[in-house]
């Protein structure tokens, strides 16, 4: 469906490759240096991209899609 949101790639972030700390837009907790997670980066506007738990970003997908 895509939509409002627009194409996002989500790329993991494995813990080795994880040397900063990052806030989570999904809870606003932080990502610690060495804990795996997600980066999303809107196709279009590559500079907007966050680094999500991926928990978080899986309730993200549920919120926004519904049910
Ligand atoms: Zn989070």
């Amino acid at each position: 469906m895509g939509g409002f949101f627009g194409i996002e790639v989500v790329t993991p972030v494995q813990p080795y490759a994880a040397r900063k700390r990052y806030l989570c837009p999904g809870c606003d907790g932080s990502i610690e240096v060495g804990e795996g997670h997600l980066v999303v980066t809107p196709e279009h506007e590559p500079d907007l991209r966050r680094h999500w738990h991926r928990g978080c970003w899986h309730l993200e997908q549920r919120r926004r899609h519904g049910r």
